[in-house]
């Protein structure tokens, strides 16, 4: 269904410019909205190293802001696009939410919740499943992660040859 890929698009171009504002402080690249009826009702990003706060991942700040707009702690209704696929923290926050959909842009092997590691969103165990859609403009989001690392490489080297030239100075 081409018409209903490019909502998707969209939507996760979105949570891409969410991601970006993220980069421009510094912080890991990864963006969230949440969408109900065809509509964003939330935006977040990641500032945990800025607000010094484990709990301020782009999904919790968007499920706090989706809560905030409807008054109501069910999202049953919303669907979550988000560039990198959840952390266990996130992804229980999710399924606490009773959100209906979380459409991913990029997986992550590592540390991912959603079918990685662990696929906390569809526990048969668990009395809410969410449907999970990846895949969504997983390139777009995968290269801004993979050039945010390596732009902090170059940046780390930068620093420290500048440093150990410093030290060459002031001996
Ligand atoms: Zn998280």
């Amino acid at each position: 269904m081409p018409a209903k890929m490019s909502l998707d698009e969209k939507f996760m171009k979105a949570a891409l410019k969410e991601a970006k504002k993220a980069w421009s402080i510094d912080e890991v690249p990864i963006g969230c909205v949440i969408v109900q009826n065809d509509k964003i009702i939330a935006r977040g990003y990641n500032r945990r190293n800025i607000d010094k706060n484990t709990l301020a991942h782009a999904e919790l700040t968007a499920i706090r802001k989706a809560s905030r707009k409807t008054g109501d702690w069910r999202l049953e209704d919303c669907t979550m696009y988000i560039t990198l696929e959840p952390c266990q923290m996130c992804a229980g926050a999710i399924v606490q939410s009773r959100m209906k959909k979380v459409v991913i842009g990029a997986m992550n092997p590592k540390a991912g919740c959603a079918g990685s590691v662990l696929n906390l969103l569809q526990m048969a165990q668990f009395n809410h499943q969410v449907e999970i859609v990846h895949g969504i403009m997983e390139a777009e989001c995968a290269e801004m992660l993979s050039s945010f690392f390596a732009n902090l490489r170059v940046r780390k080297n930068e620093r420290r040859r500048s440093e150990m030239a410093g030290e060459k100075q002031s001996k």
